[in-house]
């Protein structure tokens, strides 16, 4: 069974690809002006490359657009980088510069914006379950907010600060039973779910009561974050209205007027060609439209307003590079056969399949390949018949032993949650500008696994 490809031989479908990604007219898909033959000969395969102009270009709008729209409403609008979606110092200093700021959750990211030299007022620390070296570590480097998620967790951070002789200034992580996404494994705010405190049993009111009863902590507001992979601005809208409504009752209750409000992230990316994402712009403007009717409607001034971008700024700039090893036809049905493509990856590299059922689209890389397209599964090398690469695509029928593979939209979630599962070393992240490559993070070797190992 084969299909024609209805566009020209190999061309890439730009909205899933990095802004710098073309297709050569020897066949050869390059980013930032360097191929990917070339990337594959340097640096080996499997490997992430991430499109430098592409996540600054990203980080910038998102800075532009939220700052421009939040100004019509009369207030300001902070973007933090959510530095799970991957973290390296490199990385860190661009979304600095670019204006950016840096949400961390654990003491290894925050040694990472350390290294960097983020400024610890730009940091906010997250994570339903810090440790107290980790909130010292914190509170030490001056980071401008600790969102706590626990009554255990507003002790500790006071505790701190009481050892620290500071004021810590502290965001209420609440849980609205909003949910934006429909994956009950990335939505993050159901009520039965671990973070935040609950809306629905008035424990966010005993929340901001023993906040305010701690002098070493500045409530600064709430935060919120409603789930992933977003496309629309309907859950934010639910969202904000009732973090506002909660705003207004900690006016009523305590006298005490809440300066600023997280909306978290979760804004969604083109990972298909049929993916259809808002940009920053329009976000901007529809999230700003949407808090200054919250808040009119409330009577509460326009608190400072905060979002947290972190699949959107480093995601679409990503790819991963692979190289073919075995070619399968495999009888799927009475009607399909599949061609098995395994390349020299797979859920150690890009566990997003595996987890989440997650999709995503592909390319060959180093020639544009045959016009006759043939139902494709890619897989990976590991000993798991869920290691699932490209679920479903129609892929050149010629594709073979040595040829390149490369994935579009892997700089998010797939470096950071990478594995050395089968004790397969976790490739190198190769970030390319102008005509340049360099290493971010090198590759493991064997030798680091072994290095593991006790006497
Ligand atoms: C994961 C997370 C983000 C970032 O989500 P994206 O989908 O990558 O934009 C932001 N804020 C919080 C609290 C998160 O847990």
């Amino acid at each position: 069974m084969s299909v024609r490809s209805a566009a020209p031989t190999g061309a890439l479908e730009q909205i899933v690809w990095p802004r710098t990604a073309r297709r050569r007219d020897d066949g050869v898909v390059e980013i930032a002006g360097i191929g990917l033959d070339e990337i594959a000969e340097r640096f080996g395969t499997p490997a992430y490359i991430i499109d430098e102009a592409d996540v600054r270009s990203r980080a910038r709008a998102y800075r532009e657009a939220f700052a421009r729209a939040f100004a019509a409403i009369g207030t300001q609008a902070d973007v933090y980088y959510a530095g799970k979606a991957f973290l390296s110092s490199h990385v860190a200093q661009w979304v600095t510069e670019e204006g950016l700021r840096l949400d961390v959750c654990s003491g290894g990211e925050l040694a990472i914006a350390k290294k960097a030299g983020v400024p610890g007022e730009n940091i906010g620390m997250h994570g339903n379950n810090k440790g107290v070296a980790e909130i010292d570590d914190a509170l030490a480097y001056g980071v401008g907010r600790i969102v706590v998620d626990s009554f255990e967790e507003i002790d500790r951070v006071a505790d701190a600060a009481a050892r620290h002789g500071i004021t810590a200034p502290v965001m209420i992580r609440v849980k609205l039973g909003v949910e934006a996404h429909t994956h009950e494994f990335i939505a993050t705010a159901h009520e039965d779910q671990k973070f935040g405190f609950s809306a629905a049993d008035g424990q966010i009111g005993d929340a901001v009561a023993r906040v305010l009863a701690r002098p070493e902590l500045h409530l600064l507001g709430f935060h919120s974050h409603i789930g992933s992979q977003i496309f629309e601005s309907a859950g934010f809208k639910e969202a904000a209205t009732r973090l506002i409504a909660l705003q207004l009752q900690v006016a009523k209750e305590h006298g005490v007027e809440l300066p600023e409000l997280d909306l978290g992230g979760g804004f969604g990316i083109a990972y298909l060609p049929s993916d259809a994402p808002l940009d920053p712009a329009e976000m901007a403007t529809q999230l700003a439209g949407i808090v200054r009717e919250a808040c009119q409607n409330a009577d509460v001034a326009v608190p400072r307003v905060s979002i947290e971008p972190g699949r959107s700024i480093v995601g679409p700039g990503g790819v991963t590079l692979y190289r073919v090893g075995t070619v399968k036809p495999v009888q799927a049905s009475d009607d399909l056969v599949r061609t098995y493509v395994s390349v020299d990856g797979g859920m150690s590299d890009n566990a997003r399949p595996a987890l989440y059922q997650a999709d995503y689209h592909a390319a060959l890389a180093n020639r544009g390949g045959s016009d006759e397209l043939t139902p494709t599964r890619i897989v990976g090398k590991h000993c798991e018949s869920g290691d699932i690469v490209v679920r479903d695509i129609d892929f050149p029928s010629d594709t073979r032993d040595g040829d390149l593979v490369v994935v579009a939209a892997t700089g998010a979630y797939c470096r950071a949650l990478a594995s050395q599962y089968n004790h397969v070393p976790r490739p190198p992240v190769i970030a390319v500008a102008d005509g340049d490559a360099r290493v971010l993070l090198r590759r493991e070797t064997i030798d680091d696994l072994l290095a593991l190992e006790g006497e």
